[in-house]
């Protein structure tokens, strides 16, 4: 395989990082940290679910790499847009066209700006 041209940060020191050192994106320094991290803000593109279409199988919850599909009581119950990404595999995977993806700020304007 061939390695892209990049060079890599020694990470072990990053508590000590200033502004400067920081890429551009997102910077994950210990495992199982995500959910301290409102990460919903590096969405471009949102997740529009029709419950109506939905039939709670489960197959955006599996796929979903952010588990950010919200499930009670066996039942799809909402998607948790502080931590979605927008990735658009939910919408992928179902197979029920339950989820259609559209641009970030369009969803806003439909949804009153929340
Ligand atoms: S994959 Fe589609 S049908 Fe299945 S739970 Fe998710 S939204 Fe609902
Ligand atoms: S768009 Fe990606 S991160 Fe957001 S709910 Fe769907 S699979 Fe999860």
């Amino acid at each position: 395989m061939k390695h892209m041209n990049r060079t890599y940060e020694d990470v072990s020191t990053y508590e000590h990082w200033t502004a400067d050192k920081f890429l551009p994106g997102g910077i994950v320094n210990d495992p199982g940290n995500s959910m301290m991290y409102i990460t919903g803000g590096w969405r471009s593109n949102r997740p529009v679910w029709n419950k109506d279409n939905c039939n709670d199988c489960m197959l955006c919850w599996v796929h979903c790499p952010d588990s950010a599909i919200l499930v009670e009581n066996q039942k799809m119950v909402d998607i948790d847009f502080e931590h979605c990404k927008g990735c658009g595999m939910c919408a992928v995977e179902c197979r029920f066209d339950a989820i259609e993806m559209i641009v970030e700020p369009d969803s806003l304007s439909a949804e009153g700006g929340n």
